[in-house]
């Protein structure tokens, strides 16, 4: 709680975005495509907290699956491509 807020006032993810992924998984630390989580747990989160966006990430190139149900902390909009 909380540190959300922080970070969803930085700048906002939008569905498509390249972003980097930092979290907790370090093995899949890399760039992907940013999409809304749509997994029932993200679902029925968002209901009881909707600005506590959680992401699934796709590889770009469409090899590996990404990490879901993904903070808005432990991503960032890549720049790399803008
Ligand atoms: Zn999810």
């Amino acid at each position: 709680m909380g540190d959300d807020t922080l970070f969803r006032s930085l700048d906002l993810i939008q569905s498509g975005d390249l972003v980097r992924y930092h979290g907790s998984i370090t093995r899949a630390h890399g760039l992907y495509i940013a999409l809304p989580c749509s997994c029932s747990a993200c679902w029925h989160l968002y209901e009881f907290a909707p600005g506590d966006t959680r992401y699934a990430l796709v590889d770009p190139w469409g090899e590996l699956p990404g990490p879901r149900c993904v903070r808005r902390a432990s991503i960032t909009r890549s720049t790399s491509c803008s």
